[in-house]
């Protein structure tokens, strides 16, 4: 049987047709939901990230702010920048673009966001609230991978998920996001031992690793769930004949291009050997910017019923 393809881009639009309804109401109520996007340098893969959310906020009817500070911006003008943020109520939602430039302090950066603005999650208050399970705004690729689980109806508790990576944004968040819907959960990194053994164990396997197609068809066990949050360009013909020889669209996508998207996943292996899983691209990557929405619409209604309390 052939595996079911977990369609990243129907769910993320099915979320963000869930969220017109709500920008209505509070449109109505004279609020326009806002989310301020804050750009530090040049970057061509952040600033395409950065083009694509500022698009889709305001396709959603989201007004967007945009902020793009030289790269030599110190740590100060960039707090400065912040705290104006935090005090603009047109503002609900702030999300700065990682990564900075080196001579900037991320963390005191992260940490400066109000919590309450936190449109990715990544404030220490609200990875506080993730680790204790309460509601917060979460990392926004985790959180989309749980809505494409649950969208697809892919049984989760008592699963062995195994994730590879432990970063702040992907691997660690999902890995809790698991254990709460009560999966038992395995973290991998650089470091493990028997990488291949810990992921044949995997009734879901997250791959969080940023190395094209690192996972081959002996980490998947037949029938496992496979999600592939990797996105890497790869540009050498020898490995795009490798792993894409089988798919003529994705050759001619190479010849036209002189680079094609992977994820951490050998393409063939993941559609061959599980029986669910998110191709690259296609799968992760639309629901980051959907749950991003997703966020900051939740953040301003909690701010309007603050509003209207006071
Ligand atoms: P990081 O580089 O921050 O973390 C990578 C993690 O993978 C680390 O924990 C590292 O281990 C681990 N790792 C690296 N190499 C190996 C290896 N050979 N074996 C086992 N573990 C390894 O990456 P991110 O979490 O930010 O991103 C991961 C991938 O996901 C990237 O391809 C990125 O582009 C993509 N991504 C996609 C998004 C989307 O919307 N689809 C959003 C965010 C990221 P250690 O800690 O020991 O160094």
């Amino acid at each position: 049987m052939s595996a079911l393809v977990l369609d990243g881009r129907k769910i993320g639009d099915q979320i963000r047709h869930e969220l017109r309804p709500r920008i209505e109401t509070m449109v109505q109520v004279g609020h326009v939901p806002g989310l301020a996007v804050v750009l530090v340098g040049e970057n061509p893969a952040s600033d395409i990230y950065v083009r694509n959310k500022v698009k889709a906020s305001e396709e959603l009817g989201i007004r967007s702010f945009q902020y793009t500070p030289p790269a030599s911006t110190s740590t100060e003008e960039l707090l400065g920048l912040i705290h104006s943020l935090n005090g603009n109520p047109e503002v609900d939602g702030i999300l700065v673009q990682m990564p900075l430039p080196e001579q900037i302090d991320a963390q005191k950066i992260l940490f400066a966001v109000d919590p309450a603005k936190d449109a990715d999650g990544f404030h220490p208050l609200n990875v506080g609230n993730l680790v204790a399970n309460r509601p917060a705004p979460r990392s926004c690729t985790p959180a989309g991978i749980m809505e494409l689980l649950k969208r697809n109806k892919i049984p989760i508790k008592g699963q062995n998920a195994v994730v590879v990576g432990r970063s702040d944004i992907v691997g660690k968040p999902i890995s809790l996001l698991l254990l709460h819907q009560s999966a038992t959960v395995t973290i991998c990194h650089s470091r493990t031992t028997d990488l291949e053994g810990e992921c044949r164990r995997a009734d879901i396997l997250v791959a969080a690793l940023g190395r094209p197609a690192f996972i081959t068809r002996d980490f998947i066990k037949p029938g496992a769930v496979v999600i592939d949050v990797g996105i890497n360009r790869v540009v050498d013909p020898i490995a795009v004949a490798q792993l894409f020889g089988h798919d003529q669209s994705r050759l001619a996508a190479f010849s036209k291009n002189g680079s094609v998207i992977v994820g951490d996943v050998d393409p063939r292996a993941m559609a061959e050997v599980s029986s669910a899983y998110t191709p690259v691209p296609g799968g992760v990557g639309p629901l980051t910017i959907a749950m991003l929405m997703a966020n900051t619409v939740t953040l301003a209604e909690q701010h309007c019923n603050y509003a209207a309390l006071r």
